[in-house]
């Protein structure tokens, strides 16, 4: 059973603590481990021994399947905390299926957790890889740009619509390379590379604070932490970091 209280969990030095919910507490089940353990979820008080989940997976102290363990229970958590009345009738509606559905018992209405699709895209343009910043990340970090894809679109579309809203560039052959659950609060990112058809900036300041084609050495520079200005791309845990270096080797 692990604890989640909005973007934490509890932890001692040795992993994720695993002690029953308190009486009354959303429980979701998330399946069954290598070794036939069933795992659960519950949503938790604890005050004490909290760690942020993003901290987490940035330290690398567990292992890969507990970190999707904690992000598949994030996710589920944060929607049943937050649909605990009907969106058809208003009524109060109750957990089904294990934390998978929540049924109205008035309107008969049954609700399911929801993921929802955004891209996530570098692109590039002889020898240059474009990548922007917001103004709320940490000094001198510059990222891939993304955004939630729209009800109608397809994949390309959107990632062709985000690129040129936020930063004025064209983008013509998109490419899949992987994608990334991101439980804050449900979203699934869809990992991309571009090829742009045009050159000239012109960002929406109310998404980016800059966007800039840089040249692949000097990227290299920033994913290594070795830029003379202190520029530096992505955390190693997301997955625009992996767009970046599949960028870089086939630029
Ligand atoms: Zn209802």
């Amino acid at each position: 059973m692990v604890h989640i209280n909005g973007d934490k969990t509890v932890v001692d030095g040795n992993g994720l603590v695993t002690s029953l919910p308190a009486a009354g507490e959303i429980v979701v089940f998330l399946g069954i481990d290598g070794n036939r353990e069933p795992w659960f979820a519950c949503r938790s008080t604890h005050a004490e021994n909290l760690k942020d989940l993003r901290s987490l997976a940035l330290e690398e102290v567990l292992p890969d399947w507990q970190l999707g363990l904690l992000a598949q229970a994030r996710s589920l958590i944060h929607w049943h905390e937050r649909r605990t009345y009907c969106s058809n009738c208003g009524g109060r509606n109750e957990i089904a299926d294990a934390g998978y559905r929540r049924h109205c018992p008035s309107c008969n209405a049954d609700h399911f957790p929801r993921t929802d699709p955004v891209i996530i895209i570098v692109a590039r343009h002889r020898g240059r890889i474009l990548l922007g910043r917001q103004t709320s990340w940490a000094s001198g970090m510059y990222s891939a740009l993304a955004g939630f894809i729209e009800p109608g679109e397809t994949i390309e579309q959107a990632a062709r619509r985000e690129v040129f809203e936020e930063s004025g560039i064209r983008i013509g052959d998109v490419q899949y390379v992987a994608s990334q659950p991101w439980p804050f609060p449900a979203s699934l990112m869809i990992g991309l590379i571009g090829e742009a058809l045009s050159d000239t900036i012109s960002i929406d300041a109310r998404e980016l604070e800059d966007a800039r084609w840089i040249p692949a050495a000097e990227v290299l520079l920033m994913v290594e932490r070795r830029h003379p200005q202190g520029l530096w791309a992505t955390n190693p845990m997301a997955i625009a970091h992996l767009l970046v270096r599949t960028a870089l080797q086939s630029s």
